[in-house]
């Protein structure tokens, strides 16, 4: 028995005359006049069979029994159309396949929603997904994502990198979320934690000397849910050992490349430029900045040091940007708004009318000098935030890629890759009085820092890259320390203290003191990377099996209950949770 000589999406003219198997799914079903129609469905496309009473009796009386998503087997010759009949707009439009014998190979009970239904409710997509992945976009999506896994694996093997598989019940690795930790029963009342990401692993498979490694890693991260985070990510994670950024940028640049080549057909331009996180802060308000278009901040703090108005001259930092449109009562009440969810005491402006007059209340504050600095175009508006450096940042970087939207500035047809480097190493943690990493407490300080990062950790540079796109951040890595007396120097300043640092980490002080090559890497996200490349806006849909935005899987109905006998088994009682 041949369940098929094709797929679905191959027939053409070429074939017409030949006896041709095909197997697939039911997509839709038409009676016309004793002719029966149905789209015959499979991953690569659909083919139209007909079945004529005339010509194939059983076959006709079964077509009858046919629904949606019904599972046929289809026998028959493949014709020409005739020319009022061809569909231009489907790839085997040309052809169907006159049906002598049909089978019905599967059933299904009626749909919970039909395929090419819109706005079907999430919940119950995720419910049914193995019915919500039958359709289109989701299979081209999964599509690309396994294409562009496997240009991926091409081009980390070919350039030496080892696919080393690392533990998922591991101990706490700090990348800044929370763990998912998992009782274990034979070491009862312990706990391993799934691990953020494999950087300590991928770390010491460079101390033992395997030198190029990478694999597509799951990383686990106890967040709250946001409409663009899942709390298992996919990443590809390398590590490099006697690192080279140029040997290391230039192989994600080349795989980046294939991939918009191979998945897209459209090509990149490489290499990708670079920037210091100094300058996109200054320049874009942020640390991923789109820069597909320009709106860049510009800096008033000097300039308004001895203004008249209270609000810029007690700032520690006045900043704005110019928008070339003269901005509207409404537009601005809009846009103080988003400035105020962003963190904003306020948002002063100067609109300049289409005869270049000034309409601000803020104006008559200004002094001559001050308004000359500012003055703008006719039919163009200037946004201040003046606050702490790190406000103005936010606020004027959101305005930014709001209004680019807004102003329709952004092209949404190109890519522009960046990559972000020299980010701060540390930042102040207020609450436990101490300070945290930026990246994560293994990442090295570049080399004019070394020997001075714990004199001025506000300001010290960590030997950090970012990469970019349209504004997404696609991932990142660093440099790391491999000489265990800086590692602990950096502990300390986090606030470890050297009993932590052993309970914690004893491991991989140990490793460095052993011969430690100098190591640096990446990790950049998978499910992002889909989203980009598919121009797909749900992180949930590059993904096959999602959880919902409660972290909650609705087909499964996972997490589930446990039997009182399995936590007895591991030692745990449950709390009654608090009314
Ligand atoms: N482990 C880091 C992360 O998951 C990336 C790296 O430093 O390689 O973000």
């Amino acid at each position: 028995m041949i369940w098929r000589t094709h797929m679905c999406g191959e027939p053409r003219k070429e074939l017409v005359g030949e006896k041709l198997i095909l197997s697939g799914w039911a997509a839709r079903r038409r009676d016309h006049g004793g002719l029966i129609f149905v789209d015959l469905r499979d991953r690569t496309g659909i083919t139209q069979l007909v079945i004529n009473p005339e010509l194939a009796t059983q076959a006709a009386e079964l077509a009858h029994q046919i629904r949606n998503e019904f599972v046929l087997r289809a026998e028959g010759t493949l014709v020409a159309r005739s020319d009022e009949t061809v569909n231009a707009t489907m790839p085997t439009g040309e052809v169907e396949l006159q049906v002598a014998n049909l089978e019905i190979v599967s059933r299904s009970t009626p749909l919970p929603f039909q395929l090419d239904e819109e706005n079907v409710d999430e919940t119950l997509r995720l419910r049914y997904r193995w019915l919500d992945l039958r359709r289109d976009k989701l299979q081209r999506n999964i599509g690309l994502r396994a294409q562009m896994v496997g240009i991926i694996r091409r081009e980390m093997e070919a350039a030496g990198f080892l696919d080393i598989q690392t533990p998922i019940l591991f101990k706490p690795t700090p990348e800044g979320a929370r763990d998912f930790i998992v009782p274990s029963r034979l070491q009862k009342g312990r706990f391993f934690a799934l691990p953020q990401s494999p950087q300590i692993l991928k770390q010491l498979t460079m101390v033992a000397g395997f030198d190029r490694y990478y694999q597509i890693a799951i990383c686990f991260r106890d967040e709250d849910l946001r409409a663009d985070r899942v709390q298992e990510i996919t990443q590809l994670d390398v590590e490099m050992s006697f690192p080279d950024e140029e040997l290391l940028f230039e192989l994600m640049e080349r795989m980046y490349a294939r991939i918009w080549r191979e998945c897209l057909g459209s090509e990149i331009a490489t290499p990708f430029p670079r920037m210091t996180f100094e300058e996109a802060d200054s320049r874009f308000g942020s640390d991923k900045p789109d820069t597909r278009y320009e709106l860049e901040l510009e800096d008033a703090t000097e300039a308004t040091r001895g203004s008249q108005f209270g609000v810029f001259a007690g700032a520690e930092a006045v900043r704005f940007l110019r928008i070339p449109q003269e901005l509207s009562r409404g537009d601005l009440a809009k846009l103080e708004e988003l400035a105020k969810e962003w963190g904003a005491k306020g948002l002063a402006y100067l609109v300049y009318d289409e005869e270049g007059e000034v309409r601000s209340p803020i104006a008559k504050f200004l002094s001559e000098d001050e308004l000359a600095r500012f003055r703008g175009d006719p039919a163009s508006t200037v946004l201040f935030a003046a606050d702490t450096w790190e406000t103005t940042s936010r606020v004027l970087g959101v305005l930014r890629q709001h209004l680019a939207r807004q102003l329709g500035l952004v092209d949404d047809e190109t890519f522009t890759f960046l990559w972000v480097t020299d980010f701060p190493m540390f930042k102040r943690d207020e609450e436990a009085g101490h300070w945290g990493a930026v990246h994560h407490p293994f990442t090295r300080p570049t080399t004019e820092w070394e020997g001075s990062f714990h004199d001025d950790p506000k300001r010290a540079l960590a030997h950090t890259y970012d990469l970019i796109v349209n504004g997404n951040e696609l991932g990142g890595g660093s440099f790391r320390i491999h000489e265990p007396e800086l590692q602990a120097k950096v502990f300390d300043l986090l606030g470890l203290s050297a009993e932590e640092q052993r309970a914690k980490f004893g491991f991989l002080l140990d490793a460095l003191a052993m011969g430690a090559p100098p190591h640096g890497g990446i990790a950049l996200g998978i499910d992002r990377m889909t989203m980009v490349l598919a121009g797909e806006p749900n992180l949930r849909d590059v993904i096959a099996f999602p959880k919902n935005q409660a972290g909650v899987d609705p087909m499964s109905g996972a997490p589930s209950d446990v039997t009182q006998e399995q936590l007895l088994e591991l030692g745990i009682q449950l709390h009654e949770p608090q009314a």
